[in-house]
C-alpha cells in the first residue's frame, strides 16, 4: 500500500493557530490533540495501519508522540514500530516531532527492570531509543512514582538524562501531589525545570482535578498533558450497542466489560445530547471538556483507525 516514500502534507500546519498551546511557561508548543501509542500500534497490531494512523496524524499538524518503554503487546514493540516508522518515512522530519517515552513500570525481569531507580531509568531509555532509532527523545518521564526508591535518586537521574543529551525535557507522570511538589522545587533548583505532568483525566475521573494536581501545575507553569481522555474509549460511542469485536474492551484485559453499565449508557444517552447539540460527538464533548479545564495543555488519544482519529482531531478545528 505504501511502496512509495512517505510525502507529508504540505498543508500539515495550515490550522496551526488552532492546534498548538504552550506547555506550561516554557518554550515548546505542543498540539492541543497528542498521538498516543500504547495500543494499536504493537507487534500483535498490522504495521500498515499503525502506519496510515500516524501518517494522518502528522500531516493534520499532530507533532507530538508518545511512547513507553512497555507499549505493545509485546512490550517494548510499540516503540520499535516506530523505529520502524522512522526509517521508513519519519528519519527527514525529524525536528518537526516531539517524541516523549517513560519507564517505571515493569519491563523486565529482575530488581533492575521496573520502578524507579537509577540503575532502571537509564538503562531503559538507552533500550528505549535503540528501538526508536533516535538519538535522543524531546521528553522523558518518570512513569510512576516509587515509594521505596529515594526521591531525589529517580529525579536526579532525570537531571542527568538531559544533561547527557538523552531527552530534551523531563516530565513526571502519575505522582501524587506531593512528591510532585517536591519535583518540581528539585528539578528547577537543579536547572532543569519540570516541562510536563502527564496524568488520567476524563469525564468518568476527576481525581486529578480534586487532587489540586491541576491547580498546581497551572500555578507552577508546568504543563499538563491527560491520558486515557475517551476513558479507554467508553466516552465515545463505542459501547453503545454492545461490546464491537475489535474494540479494546473485547480483547484487553486493560478494559473489562464490567464497565459497561446501565448508569454509563445512562450518561452517555445525557452526552449524546449534549454533543448533539454542539454538532459533536461524544467523544468530540469528552475531548473539548478537558481541554476547557484549567493548567491543560493537551489531551493524548489512542485510535484504532484514522478514521476514530479524524473524529477526535475536529475537536479542535
Ligand atoms: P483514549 O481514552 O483516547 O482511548 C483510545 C481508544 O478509544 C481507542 O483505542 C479506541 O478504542 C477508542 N476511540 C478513540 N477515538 C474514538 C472515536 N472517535 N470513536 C470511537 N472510539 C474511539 O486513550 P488511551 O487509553 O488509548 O490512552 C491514550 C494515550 O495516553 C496512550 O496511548 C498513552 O500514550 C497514554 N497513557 C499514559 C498512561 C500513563 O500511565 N502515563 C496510561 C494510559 C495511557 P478501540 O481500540 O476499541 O477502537
Amino acid at each position: 500500500m505504501y511502496n512509495s516514500t512517505y510525502s507529508p502534507s504540505p498543508e500539515r500546519y495550515s490550522s496551526s493557530s488552532r492546534l498548538y498551546v504552550r506547555c506550561g511557561k516554557s518554550g515548546v508548543l505542543l498540539p492541543k490533540v497528542s498521538l498516543g501509542f500504547w495500543h494499536n500500534f504493537g507487534s500483535v497490531d498490522p504495521y500498515e495501519r499503525s502506519r496510515a494512523i500516524t501518517h494522518y496524524a502528522f500531516d493534520h499538524g499532530i507533532t507530538h508522540f508518545d511512547f513507553a518503554n512497555n507499549y505493545g503487546p509485546e512490550p517494548g514493540s510499540a516503540e520499535e514500530t516506530f523505529g520502524r516508522l522512522m526509517d521508513d518515512d519519519f528519519k527527514p522530519f525529524r525536528d518537526e516531532l516531539f517524541i516523549s517515552t517513560k519507564a517505571g513500570y515493569t519491563m523486565w525481569q529482575g530488581p533492575y527492570g521496573d520502578w524507579g531507580s537509577r540503575k532502571y531509568l537509564m538503562s531503559s531509555l538507552d533500550q528505549s531509543l535503540r528501538r526508536m532509532h533516535l538519538d535522543y527523545v524531546d521528553l522523558f518521564y518518570s512513569h510512576r512514582f516509587d515509594p521505596l526508591t529515594p526521591v531525589e535518586e529517580t529525579l536526579q537521574t532525570l537531571v542527568d538524562i538531559v544533561k547527557q543529551g538523552k531527552a530534551l525535557y523531563v516530565g513526571i507522570s502519575n505522582w501524587p501531589l506531593e512528591p510532585l511538589r517536591f519535583a518540581e522545587t528539585y528539578l528547577k533548583e537543579h536547572d532543569v525545570p519540570l516541562l510536563i505532568y502527564q496524568g488520567r483525566l476524563n469525564m468518568l475521573d476527576r481525581k486529578q482535578i480534586d487532587d489540586g494536581i491541576l491547580d498546581f501545575c497551572a500555578d507552577k507553569g508546568i504543563g499538563y498533558i491527560a491520558f486515557s481522555p475517551l476513558a479507554q474509549g467508553l466516552l465515545t460511542d463505542r459501547y453503545i450497542d454492545g461490546i464491537p469485536a475489535d474494540s479494546r474492551m473485547a480483547k484487553e484485559h486493560f478494559l473489562t466489560s464490567d464497565r459497561r453499565t446501565p448508569q454509563l449508557l445512562d450518561y452517555l444517552k445525557q452526552l449524546q445530547s449534549e454533543a448533539k447539540a454542539e454538532n459533536r460527538s461524544i467523544a468530540q464533548h469528552a475531548l473539548a471538556w478537558i481541554l476547557e479545564q484549567r493548567g491543560v495543555t493537551s489531551v493524548l488519544v489512542g485510535a484504532s483507525s484514522v478514521q476514530q482519529l479524524k473524529n477526535n482531531l475536529e475537536v479542535v478545528r
